[in-house]
């Protein structure tokens, strides 16, 4: 038997590949074995969050709304459910979640176990929005957890990286369904760089790519929209990704050589407007394959971060793949990058089949310069002494897990070691 993640960079040999159709078999499962058990959702984490030689348990069965308050805006959903079916059923009961990320291919609980978020300045990350919460113990208890009532523990179980048991339900609170207009436009990086703080507090949502090589990045705004009409134009990414491959191939070692065939290949008069459903704009498919580093800075460090960044990579000849600069409001969750911060995230992304050490060796040093808080789901080596230093409640959530789970049979060696757990 074996298990590998969506970017193939993580793998493993499980005993057991489990699916159950419902909370009891969960519950009976952990009563009846022994070994480590690891939750899966979509398998979509960079990081070594899956692997383990003992049991993994997927959610896939338990899927789909369960209840929805359309007048209280709050829709409690099993836990396996895909973020697309996720805002499919929303939608048909008039309700959308608040923010998507890039993707919608992740379970609910996969999700927000990693903290996964979307853009705008005053939008926080989809675990945010949790209102209650349900999960079978280690032991094979089933809890309920609501917001108010277990402050506590909703704060350490909206993300939990699956270390205290298994999540089967989640209450979210959610908005009236909408309609979004988004504007796509490049500037030159400078430019950018010097409006982005503006272009985030006056957009609902904005990030911007930059092109490496080029001097160009691509903005992007999405913002409520009154009208209905559908206009929807095919996506151009895959197109840009092969010619920024393709230039990196003919002209990689001659740098200012490309820079220059660059400038004259793209046309900065190039945009785009689209309209349409919220969920229909926020989230897109990405059929080509990557490795990813994430982090998240201070939001007053994040312009200076990206110059950095963009700085370092463009020391590397080999790179083409655009990287996304994004905003996340703060919030509360013991483990989340966003704890008490309003941020910038920056990912850098690497092409599938190519070197990516570079993530980490030269790209994990400017984020931490700047008090980067890593992606738990992207590739980061992140000691436990180092996430205790940048988690003011790491011991209180330490304290949590080891009481709702004592053995550490919801570890896996990743988790041990940035743990620290025996
Ligand atoms: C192409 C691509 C685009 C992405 N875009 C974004 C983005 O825009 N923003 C962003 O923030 N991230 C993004 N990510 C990262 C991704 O959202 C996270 O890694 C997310 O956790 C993946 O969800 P998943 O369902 O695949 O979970 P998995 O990767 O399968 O699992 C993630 C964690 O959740 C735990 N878990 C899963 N189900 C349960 C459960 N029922 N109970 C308890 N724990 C559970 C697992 O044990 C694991 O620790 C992207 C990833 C890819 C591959």
């Amino acid at each position: 038997m074996s298990w590998q993640n969506w970017s193939a960079n993580q793998q493993c040999r499980p005993r057991a590949l489990a699916a159950p159709a419902d909370e009891a078999a969960i519950a009976a499962l952990l009563r009846a074995s022994t070994g480590a058990v690891r939750c899966v959702g979509a398998g979509h984490s960079f990081s070594a969050l899956v692997p383990t030689d003992g049991t993994i348990l997927s959610l896939d069965r338990l899927a789909g709304l369960r209840t929805y308050d359309k007048a209280g805006l709050s829709a409690t959903l099993q836990a396996g459910t895909r973020l697309a079916q996720v805002s499919r059923q929303l939608d048909a009961a008039g309700l959308a979640l608040r923010n998507l990320p890039d993707i919608d291919m992740q379970s609910l609980a996969g999700a927000i176990s990693t903290a996964t978020h979307g853009t705008g300045a005053d939008l926080p990350a989809l675990h945010a929005d949790v209102t209650a919460l349900r999960l079978v113990t280690p032991q094979g208890d089933v809890i309920d957890y609501e917001q108010g009532r277990d402050a506590d523990l909703m704060a350490a179980a909206r993300v939990s990286l699956g270390s205290l048991g298994v999540i089967t339900q989640v209450t979210m609170r959610v908005v009236a369904a909408h309609n979004l207009t988004r504007k796509v436009w490049l500037r030159p990086i400078e430019e950018m760089l010097e409006r982005a703080p503006e272009l985030a507090r006056t957009h609902r949502h904005f990030e911007f790519y930059y092109l490496p090589f080029t001097g160009y990045a691509a903005a992007i705004t999405h913002d409520a929209y009154a009208g209905s009409d559908v206009l929807m134009p095919p996506s151009q990414d895959e197109d840009m990704l092969r010619d920024l491959r393709r230039l990196r191939d003919w002209l990689g070692k001659y740098p200012q050589l490309r820079r220059w065939s660059a400038s004259k290949l793209i046309d900065p008069a190039l945009a785009e407007h689209a309209t349409n459903r919220s969920w229909r704009l926020l989230s897109s498919v990405r059929p080509t394959r990557f490795y990813e580093t994430e982090s998240h800075v201070p939001r007053e460090a994040g312009i200076a971060c990206v110059r950095d960044v963009i700085r370092t990579l463009e020391r590397r000849n080999d790179v083409f793949f655009p990287m996304e600069f994004r905003f996340v409001k703060g919030d509360d969750a013991w483990l989340s990058p966003f704890y008490q911060r309003d941020s910038c995230s920056i990912s850098v992304h690497a092409a599938h089949g190519e070197a990516y050490d570079y993530l980490l060796s030269e790209i994990g040093p400017v984020f931490r310069k700047h008090g980067g808080r890593p992606h738990w789901g992207k590739l980061h080596n992140f000691s436990g002494a180092e996430l205790a230093a940048l988690y003011p409640r790491w011991n209180d959530f330490q304290a949590v897990r080891r009481s709702l789970d004592p053995r550490g049979r919801m570890l896996n060696p990743h988790l041990r070691a940035l743990f620290g757990a025996a």
